[in-house]
């Protein structure tokens, strides 16, 4: 057996096992920034899209990121947990369930 031949036959074999496993840590990282990404946006069906990105990918992936709800706005300049009011624009505490100013329901 020629040792010189058998270590070059092997980088093919390398490479395809370095493109499955770039390929599954791709799969796998994309699907955890999917779940955390429905989750930032309040999805409540954030478990649902995960599955989705499971059975679906990356098609599924892709359908997330053109039709994907928008991110809930948070204030960046100011404490974590408070929002704007969506109707009258006060900065209200994240944890009330109506906006003190004027009511509006969050
Ligand atoms: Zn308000």
């Amino acid at each position: 057996m020629n040792l010189q031949q058998s270590s070059t036959d092997v980088w093919p074999i390398v490479g395809i096992w370095l493109l499955v496993g770039g390929i599954v840590v791709a799969y796998i990282w994309s699907l955890w920034w999917l779940y955390c990404d429905a989750r930032t946006r309040n999805n409540t069906g954030c478990m649902m899209v995960a599955l989705i990105g499971l059975f679906a990918w990356p098609l599924g992936l892709i359908i997330w990121l053109l039709g994907r709800p928008e991110r809930p706005r948070v204030a960046k300049n100011k404490p974590s947990g408070t929002i704007d009011c969506p109707r009258c624009g006060v900065t209200v505490s994240g944890n009330v369930a109506r906006c003190p100013n004027c009511g509006e329901a969050r």
